[in-house]
């Protein structure tokens, strides 16, 4: 080993979902939104002139962060901004995580968690979920250096009530507590009210699902000014141009359109629950999701033969090789002529194989 390679930082890195480059798949495997954005997004991109290539951004985001703030009815001191919830988030652990006292989450929640705590040198203890995958709210009262939970849960789909959530921000005033609200659009209900209650909770939501924007990288955060001011004056010791300029503009575009995000967030809730209703009838078990994915489990038949039969004809869907993860496929709802493709597949495949009589 040459000397400098032994002072290579050691991280186990997080492994996203495949992006496969082949056109003809059905891809259900990240939980992107199988709908475009609003039309104005579109109209907007095709509008920009090369400035937006030329000159730096801005490293306030101002128009994103006042849209946000109208939008959500807060002030713009209590609004971060970054390069997708990913980056908002490992920007919260590095301001935030700093007691050398266990961060806590749960077993089976978003795999990133660990992931930032190993980069970064914070403790961490994670919280078993319940035989239902569910939160126990009282695990999150003890001694601890930050608290942090996605609602609705990832891989699982299922939603923390709102008087839960409050319990655990309530009970820990001395720490931060971020919820993070990936997928609270599709019928969750946000944590946002209680940021004007509670200086200690920071509530994260994405472009990414939601706002079909996942390629544009645009996250945030609102909290108390206090934490917003603490996550700005890490951001600027490390990186201050982070949103591109065209992301700036085109979330800000798309904060514009109400209608159109109710609209495809609806149809998205509707399909499913009509998927449940397919799952069900083909034998799955899943926990209620209340995001734009499910959880499911066959009896029959492995989870990992099922991946595998499924990427064969290109439906592309989640495996986590992990306890208590391992036998369950995540499938990201798509449109519902995907799905009625998928459950073609699975209908034909688990009688063909034994799996189904
Ligand atoms: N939180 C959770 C729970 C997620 O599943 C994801 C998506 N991988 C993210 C945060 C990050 O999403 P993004 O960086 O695209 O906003």
């Amino acid at each position: 080993m040459r000397e400098w390679e032994k002072y290579i930082r050691k991280v186990e890195p997080y492994v996203p979902g495949e992006q496969p480059q082949a056109e003809k798949v059905i891809k259900l495997n990240t939980n992107e939104n199988p709908y475009p954005p609003a039309p104005g997004v579109e109209k907007l991109l095709h509008e920009m002139d090369a400035d937006v290539f030329r000159k730096y951004p801005d490293p306030a985001c101002g128009c994103l962060v006042k849209a946000l703030a109208d939008r959500y009815g807060v002030s713009e001191k209590e609004v971060f901004t970054g390069v997708g919830s990913d980056d908002v988030l490992a920007t919260a652990f590095l301001t935030f995580f700093n007691s050398g006292k266990p961060l806590l989450f749960p077993d089976v929640s978003y795999s990133f968690y660990k992931v930032w705590a190993g980069l970064f040198g914070i403790p961490y203890e994670t919280q078993v979920l319940d035989e239902e995958f569910r939160i126990r709210p009282e695990d999150y009262k003890k001694e601890n250096g930050g608290i942090i939970f996605p609602n609705p849960n990832a891989p699982t789909g299922l939603f923390l009530e709102l008087n839960a959530v409050e319990d655990i921000v309530s009970a820990n005033q001395d720490s931060v507590v971020i919820v993070d609200e990936a997928y609270i659009d599709f019928g969750g209900k946000s944590a946002l009210s209680l940021t004007k209650k509670y200086d200690n909770l920071l509530v994260v939501q994405t472009f990414s699902k939601s706002r079909s924007m996942a390629g544009m990288r645009i996250g945030f955060a609102i909290g108390d000014q206090k934490l917003i001011q603490a996550m700005n004056n890490v951001k600027y010791s490390y990186n201050s141009y982070t949103m591109n300029t065209p992301s700036l503009l085109l979330g800000t575009e798309a904060l514009k359109d109400e209608a159109y995000f109710q609209t495809a967030v609806s149809k998205i809730m509707e399909t499913r629950e009509w998927s449940k209703e397919c799952f069900r009838k083909l034998g799955f078990t899943f926990p209620d999701s209340m995001a734009n994915f499910l959880f499911v489990s066959h009896p029959a038949c492995p989870a990992e033969t099922l991946f595998e039969a499924l990427k064969e004809r290109h439906i592309y869907v989640r495996y986590f090789r992990e306890e208590r993860l391992a036998d369950h496929l995540r499938v990201t709802v798509g449109t519902r002529k995907e799905m009625e493709e998928l459950f073609r597949f699975l209908e034909i495949y688990l009688k063909e194989n034994g799996y189904q009589n």
